[in-house]
Order: C-alpha cells, then sequence, then structure tokens
C-alpha cells in the first residue's frame, strides 16, 4: 500500500493548484485524474484578479499572462448582427498590455496588483500541470481514476484504476492522511459521502438556459479575411432575429470556441448547422474545422449540501456548479483551495487544532451560495435580451431598433466589472476570526479595502517598482504574517506562535498608507492572505488567540 499525507482526486485546475499550495507548505500529495492527460478542449477563459494572485503567489502569473490572445488584442465584449451587420454595443476592456501598464503607473496603495487575464484553462492547465510535474512534493498519477474511498478514525483508503491497452487493468491502493475531492460535478467522492447539491437547476430561457453547446473550432479565415484589427474583441455576442450565439477568441489567430443552444438534453449536435450560424455571422461562407463538443447547463446556481467530513473534504466543481456568467467556476475553486491547503499543512505538520477543517466549509459556503447567485443573475441579463424583428433593416425602424438594443446591452458591463465579486469574499463570523469593527457592505461591483478582519488583506506596493517582489503580497510568509506598522513589536504574538510550532513571518511595513488602510499598528494575515486579527497591541492572552485562529477553540 503507498502512502501519502494527501490524496487529491481529480487533477483539473483546482486539484492541481491544490496540489502546488500543499507543496508550497512543504506537504506531500498525490493527484489522480481520470484522463491521462489534462484538458485538450476548451472551457472557461477568465482567470480574475484573486485567481490571478494566487498564481502570483505560486511564482507562474507572468507564464500565464504569456497565454492566450496576443498582448495587443483588444478584450472587448462586443454585440453585433454579424460581423458584416450592425455593431449593437461594445463594452471596452484594455489588451494585455495596456493592463500592464496601468499597473505600472498605479499607486502605492492600488488594489489590483494583479489584473484579471483571459486565456483559456486548457493552455493554462498545461502550465498548472507542468508546475506540478516539476515538484518533488507532488505525485501525480494521471490515467488512474480513483473507485473507492472510505476513511476512518486514522485515515482515508482509496482504490484507484488504470486501464491500459497492454497490460490490462492495473490497481493500486493508497492510504492518506486526508483526502480532497476536487473532481468535479459529478464528483465520486462526493457522492461517497452521501452528499447531494442544492439550490437552482436550469434557467430556462432562450439563450444561456438549459442544454448549452460549447463547440471548439478553427477557421483561420475569419481573422484572415472578414475581421479586421479595428473589429477584435475577445468575446463576440451574435444578436439577430435567426439566431443567439457568441463567440470567444482564443488564440487571436484561428481558435475560437461557440456557444450554442440545442434542443434537449439527448438532441443531437449538428456540425453543420454550427458551421453554417458562424458563415451566417461572418457573412460569408468561410471554411470552418469542427474540432470538438462539450455540453454544459445554462442557468445552474447549485451547491454542496456539506462540503466534507472528518478526514474528506470537497472543492471546486465538486461543491458548486456555476452557469459560466462573470467567469466566476474554476476561480471559486481556486479560492477554495487557498482556504483549504493552509488548514490541511496545518494538521499534517500538527499545529492546526481539531475545529479548523470545519471552518473550510463555514468560510466558503457562503462563498460559493453568494458566487453561484452572481453568475446567475448576470446569466438572466444575457437571455433576456429583446430582438425586434426589424433589428437588421436599413430602415428607420430598424435604426431604432438597433439603438434601443445597442443601449440595453451597453448595461452588460456588470459581468466584467465583477472586481468584488473577485476580492471581495469575507470569512465573517468564522470561529477562527478574531472579529473587530463594522465589514464593508458586499457589493459585487466594487471592492473596498478593508482592515477589518475576514476579509482578503488590503494591498500595497512597498517599493517603487511594481515588478515581481514588490507587492506587499510578495513578501508575505508560507504561513501566518504579522504585520507591524508602528513601533509595536508584536513579541507575545511572536513568542506564541513559536510555542505552538505555528510558521511566522514578521514584516516591517513602513507606508504610511498601511496604517491607514489597517487601522491598527498590528495584522495577523492567514496564509491565503486574509486577516486573522488586527489590534494595537498583542492580546494580553497571545496563546488563546493563536489557539482560536488555529481551530483548536
Ligand atoms: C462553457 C464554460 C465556460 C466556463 N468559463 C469559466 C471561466 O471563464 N472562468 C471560470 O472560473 N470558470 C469557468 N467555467 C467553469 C470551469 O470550467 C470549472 O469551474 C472548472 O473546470 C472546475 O474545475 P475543477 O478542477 O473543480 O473540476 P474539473 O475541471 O471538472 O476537473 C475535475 C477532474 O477530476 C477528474 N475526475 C473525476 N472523477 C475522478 C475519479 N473518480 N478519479 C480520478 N479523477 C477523477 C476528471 O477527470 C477531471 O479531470 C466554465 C465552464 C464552462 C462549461
Amino acid at each position: 500500500m503507498q502512502q501519502s499525507p494527501v490524496a487529491i482526486v481529480g487533477g483539473g485546475p483546482v486539484g492541481l493548484m491544490l496540489a502546488l499550495f500543499l507543496d508550497r507548505h512543504g506537504v506531500r500529495s498525490v493527484v489522480f485524474n481520470t484522463e491521462p492527460s489534462v484538458r485538450v478542449h476548451p472551457k472557461g477563459s477568465t482567470h480574475n484578479s484573486r485567481t490571478m494572485e494566487h498564481y502570483r503567489r505560486l511564482g507562474f502569473a507572468p507564464r500565464v499572462r504569456a497565454l492566450g490572445l496576443p498582448p495587443d488584442h483588444p478584450t472587448d465584449s462586443v454585440y453585433m448582427t454579424g460581423f458584416q451587420g450592425h455593431e449593437l454595443a461594445r463594452l471596452r476592456m484594455p489588451s494585455e498590455r495596456e493592463k500592464m501598464a496601468q499597473v505600472a503607473a498605479s499607486p502605492v496603495d492600488d488594489q489590483v496588483p494583479e489584473p484579471i487575464h483571459r486565456a483559456n484553462q486548457m493552455y493554462v492547465e498545461q502550465v498548472l500541470f507542468a508546475q506540478a510535474a516539476a515538484r518533488p512534493n507532488i505525485t501525480l498519477r494521471y490515467g488512474w481514476q480513483v473507485t473507492a474511498v472510505a476513511q476512518d478514525a486514522d485515515g482515508v483508503s482509496l482504490t484507484a484504476e488504470s486501464e491500459d491497452g497492454n497490460t490490462g487493468r492495473s490497481r493500486e491502493a493508497w492510504r492518506a492522511a486526508y483526502v480532497a475531492g476536487c473532481d468535479g460535478g459529478r464528483s465520486f467522492v462526493r457522492r461517497s459521502l452521501g452528499v447531494a447539491y442544492e439550490g437552482h437547476a436550469a434557467l430556462d430561457q432562450p439563450f444561456f438556459g438549459q442544454n448549452m453547446v460549447s463547440t471548439y473550432i478553427r477557421t483561420p479565415a475569419l481573422y484572415g479575411s472578414i475581421v479586421g484589427p479595428r473589429q477584435r474583441a475577445w468575446q463576440y455576442w451574435f444578436v439577430n432575429p435567426r439566431f443567439r450565439t457568441a463567440m470567444v477568441a482564443l488564440n487571436g489567430d484561428d481558435e475560437f470556441i461557440i456557444w450554442t443552444r440545442r434542443a434537449g438534453p439527448d438532441a443531437p449536435i449538428d456540425d453543420r448547422a454550427i458551421a453554417r450560424m458562424l458563415c451566417d455571422a461572418a457573412g460569408a461562407d468561410i471554411p470552418v474545422e469542427i474540432v470538438a463538443h462539450g455540453v454544459w447547463t445554462g442557468g445552474v446556481a447549485l451547491h454542496a449540501e456539506g462540503f466534507g467530513e472528518g478526514r474528506i473534504w470537497l472543492a471546486g466543481d465538486a461543491i458548486h456548479l456555476f452557469t459560466p456568467t462573470g467567469g466566476f467556476g474554476m476561480n471559486t475553486g481556486i479560492d477554495d483551495v487557498a482556504n483549504l491547503a493552509w488548514k490541511l499543512a496545518a494538521m499534517v505538520q500538527g499545529w492546526g487544532g481539531p475545529a479548523l477543517l470545519a471552518s473550510y466549509a463555514g468560510e466558503r459556503k457562503p462563498i460559493a451560495v453568494r458566487n453561484t447567485a452572481a453568475s446567475r443573475a448576470l446569466a438572466k441579463n444575457v437571455g433576456d435580451v429583446p430582438v425586434p424583428a426589424e433589428l437588421e433593416d436599413d430602415s428607420a425602424a430598424g435604426a431604432t431598433a438597433r439603438r434601443s438594443v445597442g443601449a440595453f446591452l451597453s448595461t452588460f458591463g456588470e459581468e466584467f466589472a465583477s472586481i468584488g465579486v473577485q476580492l471581495g469574499a469575507r470569512y465573517d463570523g468564522s470561529p477562527i476570526v478574531a472579529e473587530d469593527g463594522t465589514p464593508p457592505a458586499d457589493d459585487f461591483v466594487r471592492y473596498r479595502p478593508s482592515g477589518v478582519p475576514g476579509g482578503r488583506a488590503p494591498h500595497l506596493w512597498c517599493e517603487a517598482g511594481r515588478g515581481p517582489g514588490d507587492s506587499l503580497f510578495d513578501r508575505f510568509g508560507v504561513g501566518f504574517t504579522l504585520l507591524r506598522f508602528g513601533a509595536e513589536s508584536g513579541g507575545a504574538l511572536i513568542a506564541g506562535a513559536a510555542a505552538r510550532g505555528i510558521p511566522l513571518t514578521v514584516l516591517d511595513v513602513a507606508q504610511p498608507q498601511a496604517r491607514a488602510l489597517y487601522g491598527r499598528d498590528l495584522a495577523l494575515i492567514r496564509p491565503d492572505q486574509h486577516i486573522a486579527w488586527r489590534g494595537d497591541a498583542a492580546p494580553a492572552d497571545a496563546d488563546a488567540l493563536w489557539a482560536r485562529l488555529t481551530g483548536f477553540s
């Protein structure tokens, strides 16, 4: 029987990120994944600001930024009747080069050190896989499906099976102290715990509702001869009386993903109809190679009743299913494992208490409910667009219809300006957070930095530069970080952490903006970059505080 402190079932983006976070804490893991390689079909393209901060923490944000669209390709979302028809609305968003120029010119207390990045999961997962493959702490078992999982008082037993064309079926037995089920929407691990989903099933609306298909296409002619540089965007929405569809540019050249709706869950997917629709949108008969299809359900907002128990915990699509509007699904999953990883590390390393893992569910379930609701509200907007019959007519009535639909579509900016969803997750009321003060109101489109414990630590640039090493976040330790903004030493906190074996980094921050942002002379930052406690002096009973923050009381 093979052993690992943590076994991760599912090697999608969430499972791989968990393995990489654990490795940063010095904890070994094994990752099982049914398919022999990472995804080869496009899925989501949005890596939001919080996810990019997590990539930064692990050291590969620049590698991710190099993927996807070329640096000068616009990332606009454009609504049109067709490429040769009328543009109805354009939501302008900066290209990669413009975003990084904004970062370079940003003030000391700017809150977005890592702007959102658009690059498809199928490209980014290759980077996550390569990072994981290079780490001796991570054992990758791709092509191995977990078929049994059972926990007892001392650990978890797993069986993994692999099908090899030459040798037939192989089987391995593993034993782990903890298991993470990151095995997607049909999660075998979740079902083994007897946990069901609750929430809202599909939305019944003409587009972005019910049975949707993502089709991966290659068509060099589109950018080659139809769509000029000034017309380019990241997302193209086609709105006309004949069809509704949307298309995402993947590599700024010949690869795209197109979303259509099919008649029912078992209705055949018609390649020719999809190719015809694209030619109609292009206004020309261009060659379209259909590479593959993926199916998904529009309008779902589901979360698991429970997020795990004992030694088995769940993350990502295994505990929440989103409709893709807003691009929150994978991002929420990656933020789940930022929370789970340090708690698993604390348990493995002996500085986490009996209540620590339960706090994972208490902190992350409200975020799953909040974020799935935000996506569903946005999906309803998209599905509700009115399409007058005269929309494409060259007449006064047509022009009026286009103005009116364009004005409606121009209000869709929230889908792309969801910085409050991205950075504003808070763990107020958590038993392992020392509450102090009134948290800012939750706002999906605005992020308000706050020193009130529970939220993401407010960001600061520590140096004149804006590159790697210049962000306050780059200086946080792997474990907890004690930020000192004045003369107070926080000695009792430092001694208390040492006595309990809690990894702690002490960081003096001189910028006057820091004290203003955090509101006290001292702040304790958790390994997931959320504030755990703040004060003007170490508490009288520092040990009791540490016991609380690490799940012992
Ligand atoms: C059209 C579309 C667009 C989207 N756009 C975005 C976006 O822009 N931004 C965003 O954040 N999210 C987006 N999403 C959602 C995102 O794709 C998912 O949330 C994300 O893939 C979930 O990651 P995961 O690792 O939890 O699960 P998955 O990616 O599903 O990975 C789970 C892995 O577990 C493996 N597995 C399953 N069972 C077992 C087993 N028994 N043993 C071993 N391995 C197993 C599977 O093989 C799979 O590789 C989109 C989704 C769709 C459909």
